[in-house]
């Protein structure tokens, strides 16, 4: 397979130097139990492919965006009872993410776009809290979020769902075991109602709240409905790049 020129990790010092890139990606997953039919690298391995699949229809639309290495260590402080959760806690994502922004401006990127593939991170606090210290403005989308999912699951589920399962047999189906081997994924509710309705909120313990480490049934899951879901949040976020790497970044609001 050829090169892709907008993946720093096939790029040589030869092009990355003369190419004037106008945005970074940073794909941001996690190491975690998926249920008993999708492997740890789950969350990193759509990470991977969604930036992957975004970035070619953007570069081929003009924009000049480079996908940097997927950090594959999420937020996992729910887990630790679930072996090799690889939890890497929000205060050391920080430091990592404020390094890599920091390398990125160095040669002149403007704009850094975390692309976010785990339910347990979030870098809306922590964009707040470094976007004084950069020059380069930092965004993030949690690829999950960006394209509703209810026209394309009859239920999406939220961790190693119907949707999750379905996107992995599009990328990945040699690494998700039969359907039959997968537990139900139900999700032991809250007792306490405010935090069942989700108008409430803590953090799941996980071993309690799940009996497979599933959260969403994953039997209605197919590789049909992984890849046109798939399609149109690359195409979203392929939209979005192109937006992105267009815009002046002193100048955003109308
Ligand atoms: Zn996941």
């Amino acid at each position: 397979m050829p090169a892709r020129p907008y993946i720093l990790a096939e790029s040589t010092w030869e092009t990355v130097r003369n190419t004037p890139y106008e945005v970074a990606i940073l794909p941001w997953g996690a190491t975690e139990a998926h249920n008993r039919h999708l492997p740890y690298a789950t969350d990193t391995m759509q990470c991977d492919a969604v930036a992957a699949e975004s970035a070619r229809l953007a570069w081929d639309a003009g924009a000049k965006v480079i996908v940097l290495p997927t950090v594959p260590f999420g937020v996992n402080t729910g887990q630790r009872e679930v072996p090799l959760c690889l939890n890497m806690n929000p205060s050391t994502q920080q430091a990592v993410l404020y390094e890599i922004a920091e390398s990125v401006q160095l040669c002149g990127v403007k704009k850094l776009l975390i692309l976010n593939g785990h339910g347990g991170n979030d870098f809306r606090q922590i964009i707040r809290e470094l976007q004084p210290k950069l020059s380069l403005l930092l965004c993030q989308i949690h690829w999950f979020r960006c394209v509703k999912p209810d026209p394309f699951f009859t239920t999406p589920g939220d961790h190693a769902g119907e949707l999750e399962t379905s996107v992995m047999l599009e990328i990945a189906p040699d690494l998700v075991r039969p359907l039959s081997e997968a537990g139900p994924g139900a999700e032991n509710p809250f007792k306490i109602r405010g935090f069942r309705e989700g108008w409430a909120w803590t953090q799941r313990r996980w071993v309690d709240a799940t009996d497979d480490t599933g959260t969403g049934n994953p039997h209605d899951a197919s590789r049909d409905k992984g890849r046109k879901y798939m399609d149109a949040v690359s195409r979203q976020i392929a939209g979005f790049l192109v937006e992105l790497a267009a815009a002046d970044i002193k100048d955003l609001h109308e």
